[in-house]
This record gives C-alpha cells, structure tokens and sequence, in this order.
C-alpha cells in the first residue's frame, strides 16, 4: 500500500535534506529526488533497433542544434540546486554521452559537488581514448552497454556494424584505469537471448557485473512488442541450469537490479525486471534532457522546461522550486500501469531522455 501522498515512503529511513520548505523531498507516493540523470546529448553513433531506429533517426532527422543544448556550466547548475535537494548520485547518459565534446570538463565541475557519485551510461566505442580523462576529472563508475558477444548478433543490433571487439577494448580501457564497470544487456527474445549465456560467461569471474535488461516500450518508435520481452525469470533459469544461482539482498532500497550471485564464488549478474516485475515504488530518478528539461519518469509524455528559465535570468531559488514542485507533484508509476494499451501513449524517445 503506498503512504498517504506527500509522506516519506517507510522505506526510506534515511531521509537527510531538507527541501527548500523544511520536510524531506519526497513525492506523492513518499519517494524522495535521488538520482539525476543528465543526458548530454540526443545524438549517438550507433542506431540500435530498440532505441534510434534508422527509419526514424535518419539523415534528416532534426537533432538538438548546438545552441539548444545546455552548457556544462549549465548543466551543473542544476545539479548543483538538486545536489542540495537529496540528489545523491549523478548519472552521465545519452544519446551517446561520449560524442559531447570535453566530456571530462564537465565531470570536473560536477565532482566539485560534495557528496555525489559521478556514473555514466555508454555504449562503450570512445572509451578507449576516454577513461583516462575523465577518471582524472573525477568519473566513478561506469556501465558500458554491450548486447551480445556474437559479431554478428551485435551488429545488427547496433544497426551500424560496430564489432563487438571495439567495446571490449572500450570495457578493458576503463577497467585499466580503475573504472569500475557494469555490462548493460537489452533482452530481445528471438534476437539475442540465445547468446546470452555467452555474454554471462564471458565476464563470470571478472570484477564486472552484467546486468540483463527486459525489452522496454520506451518512446514510440522501437516497434516494441509483449512477445518480445524475455521475463527475466526465465532467464535466471537458463543461467542457473548452467551455473548455480543465489539470490542476493539489494544493498540499499532504489536499487534498480534484482542480483544473483553464482553459487561457486564467480561473480554476480543483476536483472532489470521493468516489464515482468516493475519497481517503480522504489524509483528515485529524475531525468535532465540535454536541452534542459527535466521528466519524472522514463515514460513520461512532458517535461519542464528549465533552460528557458535559466536563460531568461531565474535564481537559484526559482529554480530549485521548479524543480521541488515537479518532484512533489510526481505520481508516475508507468511501469506498474503498463498494458497492452500503454506503449501507444505518446512518451519521449530514450535517446532524448536518457536511459
Ligand atoms: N548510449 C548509451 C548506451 O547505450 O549505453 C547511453 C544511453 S542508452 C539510451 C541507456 C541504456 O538504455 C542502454 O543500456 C540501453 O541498452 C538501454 N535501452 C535503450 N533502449 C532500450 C529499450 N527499448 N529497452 C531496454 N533498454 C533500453
Ligand atoms: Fe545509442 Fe545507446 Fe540508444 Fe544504442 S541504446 S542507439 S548506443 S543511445
Ligand atoms: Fe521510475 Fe517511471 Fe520506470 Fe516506474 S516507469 S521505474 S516511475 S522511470
């Protein structure tokens, strides 16, 4: 049952800020502001089918213009005023995040933030020349998103034949320097759910977690399809069969993967269960496009605009009610209301948004 609207969420013990107005920032169903995830930009190097498909995000298609984009001063702006509202954690996402140019430069004004983890999403193919300078800018963590281990599978999933060596290259690059790093893989059943067991062995006694994603209605262009989701229970059974599986206890509420750890000390796999198990009672993300505005939900049809505030010369006490107010008044739960009906509902596109 949720909590009366406005009140902290049981769960959440650890309630530290205060809000502009006093009591802890939570939403409508008690979730409090945790994560910020901050796309950089719209644009990216691969078209993977479930996200940019080419019919659409072709040759004409009207990407941000350079001056629609945020800065990166303005960009920590706003991390800053959610910093001081409970943010905790800073996610760099896209779009590809590796394509902004002086990516590093932006780490290094969001690490002056006390008390934030800095993560980003990638796809993995400019890590090479990248992971040094931006672990040197204050990067913690990365999750690099690779879908299969076979070429051919992953190159028609990218939709712009990049080989698979490429990422690996990209994956090892980050681990040299310290880089804690995560495999992302979207599930698509008929697609690449038989290389799967490949990919889990491939990173099995390796420090790196792969965390398998069901197939998400996201946006209304990946021609997405219920039958083509692989709940990610039977996934864990094909796993298990192979290797012995366990349960592992999340490690903080909000956490977004049910972890699994192999019953003979090699490692962990995570699944991200938005289909067949949605979370959204635990969600804590609040999303920044790369043209300033911000969504309370992945699925979500709107969002609010906070450049053209900034630009036209609002403080940082407006701003931080802008983004107080949308956050109280956040009652998404997309996930849980998730029918055959739901992924035709117009909803922006994850390229835009951010995974
Ligand atoms: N380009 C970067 C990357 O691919 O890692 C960051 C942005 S991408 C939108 C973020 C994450 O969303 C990736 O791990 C991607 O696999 C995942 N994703 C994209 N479309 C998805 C879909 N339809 N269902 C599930 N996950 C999806
Ligand atoms: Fe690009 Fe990432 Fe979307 Fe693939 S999932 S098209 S790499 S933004
Ligand atoms: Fe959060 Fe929306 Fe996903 Fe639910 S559907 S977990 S509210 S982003």
């Amino acid at each position: 049952m949720s909590p009366a609207a406005g009140t902290p969420h049981p769960e959440w013990d650890d309630l530290d800020n205060g809000g502009a107005g006093g009591g802890a920032l939570v939403d409508t169903l008690g979730r409090p502001m945790r994560d910020l995830r901050i796309s950089v930009t719209d644009r990216c190097n691969f078209r993977c089918r479930y996200c940019m498909p080419k019919e659409i995000f072709g040759p004409d298609f009207a990407f941000l213009t350079r001056s629609a984009v945020l800065s990166f001063e303005e960009i920590a702006r706003l991390a800053r005023l959610s910093a001081a509202l409970g943010v905790r954690k800073f996610r760099l996402t896209g779009g590809e995040p590796t394509l902004r140019a002086q990516l590093p430069a932006l780490v290094q004004l969001l690490r002056e933030i006390s008390d934030v983890e800095i993560a980003m999403t990638t796809n993995g193919t400019m890590l090479k020349p990248l992971a040094a300078p931006l672990r040197e800018a204050g990067l913690d963590r990365v999750t690099v998103s690779l879908d299969s281990l076979d070429d051919a599978v992953f190159r028609s999933m990218n939709d712009m034949d990049f080989p698979v060596a490429l990422v690996l290259e990209g994956i090892e690059a980050a681990a040299a320097v310290g880089l804690p790093v995560k495999i992302n893989a979207v599930v698509r059943r008929g697609v690449n759910d038989h290389t799967l067991i490949d990919l889990a062995g491939r990173f099995r006694g390796t420090p790196h977690t792969v965390r398998f994603i069901e197939f998400m209605d996201v946006g209304t262009t990946n021609g997405w399809r219920l039958d083509e989701v692989l709940p990610a229970s039977d996934l864990v059974r094909m796993i298990n069969e192979r290797w012995p599986l366990e349960a592992v206890e999340a490690q903080y509420t909000g956490e977004v993967a049910r972890r699994y750890r192999y019953r003979d000390g090699a490692g962990e796999i995570g699944m991200i269960t938005s289909v067949t198990q949605p979370f959204c009672g635990t969600c804590t993300r609040i999303r920044l496009s790369a043209e300033g505005k911000i969504y309370t939900c992945l699925f979500a049809a709107d969002g609010v605009d906070l450049r053209e505030a900034m630009r036209a010369g609002a403080t940082d006490d407006v701003l931080t009610s802008l983004i107080e107010g949308t956050w109280r008044a956040r009652e998404d739960r997309y996930s849980e209301l998730r029918s055959q009906s739901t992924p035709d509902l117009r909803k922006v596109e994850m390229s835009y948004i951010g995974g």
